[in-house]
């Protein structure tokens, strides 16, 4: 399998693009991840011609429109900021993610200063880098995710999950049975988001015919992440557990079951970990030889490697 291309902001690789002419480096970023996807690097202000060192831009209201400016708001950088995004459209596409660098009046993705035309008085924190902007308006579907929520496990382990389902979805989505497959595939990972989510899915992928389905299968991708957006809850997540104990239930005698129910209970109470339970279960698939529940990207949703799934509780 081809490994995901992650869009990036370069200062978060390491290269010295900022502002003052210094990184953003995050090590996770280029250790770890680096390992199990690829990256198309990309600063803003650098293919504007703004120059490193540059003088700092910030985001400005004008009319009701905000715009990006220079620090005295005598340069408009907008058109040329827009202008730029729109030469470079075709490096973008296909790209199975994006990683921004908080905070940047250009990569921002929220509650960054908005200052009033005139200058006087306190900022608004209410804007949205326009690079970022731009990139969700082109490319709606794509996961994204900044250098700041990076660093909340939660949110960093559903960001890689998302990307690897998005990435294997556009590669593997071809025709019905394709999509079949993979809904198959995605059925528990669905359910520990919603537990209606592979219902709803399914419903989607049973109205889909071969024909304009290359036009159809973004009905799917779209609900597929909006019910990915945020982590999964806890409950959820126990909820799965039990559904899978359920194929075993000729397997396992009465103690052994008991056991378990008490291990997915104690999960509840953080008394036993995910993990824990999680390779119970594998463990359980093979030794009973349940191939629909081998399939399932439940128990390996991204690469082992990538040591995601301890940081799930
Ligand atoms: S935040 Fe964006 S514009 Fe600023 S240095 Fe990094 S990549 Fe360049």
């Amino acid at each position: 399998m081809e490994k995901p291309v992650l869009g990036i902001s370069s200062c978060i690789l390491g290269d010295n693009v900022r502002f003052d002419g210094g990184a953003k480096r995050d090590s996770w970023v280029t250790d770890k991840l680096s390992e199990h996807v690829d990256f198309k690097k990309f600063c803003p202000e650098v293919e504007m011609g703004l120059g490193v060192p540059r003088k700092p831009i910030r985001l400005v209201e004008e009319s009701g429109e905000i715009k990006l400016k220079s620090i005295d708001h005598l340069i408009d950088h907008t058109p040329n900021a827009l202008s730029t995004f729109e030469k470079y459209r075709d490096y973008f596409e296909g790209l199975d993610g994006y990683i921004f660098m908080k905070n940047s009046p250009t990569c921002g993705p929220e509650k960054l200063k908005v200052y009033k035309e005139e200058g006087k008085g306190h900022p608004e924190r209410k804007g949205l880098g326009i690079f970022y902007k731009w990139i969700k308006e082109n490319f709606p579907l794509l996961p994204i995710i900044d250098s700041g929520r990076l660093n909340d496990n939660a949110l960093r382990e559903n960001f890689v999950k998302k990307v690897f389902a998005f990435q294997r979805f556009k590669k593997e989505v071809s025709d019905i049975s394709s999509l079949q497959r993979f809904h198959q595939e995605y059925k528990y990972i669905f359910m520990e988001y919603r537990p209606q989510g592979p219902k709803e899915l399914g419903q989607i992928a049973a109205g889909l015919s071969e024909q304009g389905f290359e036009n159809n299968r973004d009905t799917y991708l779209n609900m597929m992440m909006e019910i990915m957006e945020r982590p999964s809850a806890l409950k959820n997540r126990k909820n799965v557990m039990f559904h899978i104990l359920g194929y075993f239930k000729k397997d396992l005698d009465k103690e052994e079951k008991a056991q378990i129910i008490e291990m997915i209970e104690e999960y509840k109470e953080g008394e036993t970990s995910y993990m824990a339970i999680l390779k119970l279960l594998s463990f359980f698939s093979k030794k009973y030889s349940k191939d629909y529940l081998l399939n399932q990207k439940y128990f390996l949703p991204y690469p082992k490697n990538l040591k995601l799934q301890r940081s799930i509780i």
